[in-house]
């Protein structure tokens, strides 16, 4: 594609530091991990922070560290990216999923409460939530700032103790986001963030762990590690661990980005500006909401720009959409498609039957477009341009339909 979805943003100071690496010698379990993991932890503002690998690596051994397991359920998302699922599923715990706001398109905090009160008994004596028709207990909630924008998380944090509830939050499109003056990620428990190329901040792969319980932190590093003991180094393996350490190389580049983020983030939300106001006033097209980010403690952190159509023909359009903007060599992507439609989850689905009728219109309507700090201005002017073209032809090729049916 001639215009990609995203780019990474890398520069000389990420290769400066990446050298220093190579040339040191010590590629891996050296000092670059610990500087990585304390220059995110005061970014974010949480007491501690774990590098391992991926995203999805932070979401399992958040899950796995806290002890969210078979027997429990876990009310979170389907308008996500698999991994957040995926990390429950890896462990045995079943994922509950709950209808999303349409404007947000964040996990809705009704939608929670109107679960748990639709499916669960609130067991007074050992203070937990069971589902009757299940046998489970319900241990947790894992909300995803989806596309960066914060979830309500005063409402999903009431409820989290009001009912006895872990929070694991899928922070990864998330980084530089706040709500109510404290960094989306260090509401819960645990808050797992990734680092992918198209990700706000990249190590090309990578994830982090962000927790102000210091044992919690502790074990996770030694889940990285294979279950080595505390030290790190010995072979005194004392859990059944992994291999999901990130390596000094990554960690290089990521101390690098991370002093660059402001310079990363601040192109974002001005190239996202500018999408939002070439296409204010297409009816068909629902730009990105900002609903509980207007105040000045709270702040959305762009990692992509989604449009939705809408409509009755919504889904056409889309499809239209995709193919007129590939066909002039701009890359889009139907983002997200949701989990609990994925051909893989059919078997985990047939365990329960869920509606999620603001899920599935959202999943069949959104649209990625190209978007990362180093998307140009004329890129989205020449995207929108393309957009506004596409829907004129789809309303004139509409008028033609409607023409043609219409009674002699
Ligand atoms: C990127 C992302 C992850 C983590 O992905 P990795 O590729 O494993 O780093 C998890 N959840 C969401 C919602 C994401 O967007």
């Amino acid at each position: 594609m001639r215009i990609r979805l995203s780019s990474p943003d890398v520069g000389d100071l990420e290769i400066e530091y990446v050298t220093r690496v190579l040339r040191s010698g010590q590629l891996s379990l050296g000092p670059l991990v610990r500087r990585f993991e304390e220059r995110f932890a005061a970014y974010v503002g949480s007491r501690d922070a774990v590098a391992v690998s991926s995203g999805t690596a932070a979401l399992h051994l958040s899950v796995k560290a806290l002890g969210i397991g078979p027997g429990d359920e876990v009310l979170t998302t389907a308008f996500s990216f698999a991994a957040s699922v995926n990390c429950l599923l890896y462990e045995g715990a079943t994922p509950v999923f709950a209808d999303i706001d349409p404007e947000t398109l964040n996990i809705s905090p009704g939608e929670i409460r109107r679960t748990i009160e639709r499916d669960y008994l609130w067991d007074a004596a050992r203070r937990r939530l069971t589902n009757p028709r299940s046998g489970r207990v319900l241990k947790a909630i894992l909300p995803v700032h989806v596309f960066g924008l914060p979830c309500e998380m005063e409402a999903i944090c009431a409820v989290a103790r009001e009912f006895s509830l872990l929070i694991v939050e899928d922070a990864c499109e998330a980084l530089g986001a706040k709500y109510e003056g404290r960094a989306a990620g260090t509401f819960g428990a645990a808050g797992a963030f990734g680092f992918y190329p198209n990700k706000q901040i990249t190590t090309a792969e990578g994830g982090m762990i962000v927790t102000d319980d210091p044992r919690l932190a502790a074990l996770c590093r030694s889940l990285r590690n294979q279950g080595r003991d505390e030290d790190g180094q010995s072979l005194r393996h004392i859990h059944l661990g992994y291999n999901y350490r990130l390596s000094d190389l990554h960690c290089a580049l990521g101390v690098a980005q991370l002093e660059r983020i402001g310079e990363l983030l601040s192109p974002r939300a001005r190239i996202a500006a500018l999408y939002s106001r070439e296409l204010s006033g297409i009816a068909e097209i629902a730009l990105p909401s900002s609903r509980g980010v207007d105040g000045p403690s709270s702040a959305r952190s762009w990692f992509v720009y989604v449009i939705r159509t809408r409509g009755p023909l919504a889904s056409e359009l889309r499809g239209a959409l995709m193919n007129g903007l590939r066909r002039r060599g701009i890359a889009c992507q139907a983002y997200f498609p949701a989990i609990h439609r994925q051909p893989y989850f059919a078997a985990f689905a047939a365990q329960f039957q869920v509606a999620l009728p603001v899920t599935d219109s959202v999943s069949d309507s959104c649209l990625a477009l190209p978007f990362s700090s180093v998307t140009t201005e004329a890129q989205v002017r020449e995207v929108c341009g393309a957009i506004r073209e596409i829907v004129s032809d789809g309303r004139r090729s509409m008028r033609e339909v409607r023409a043609c049916a219409a009674p002699m």
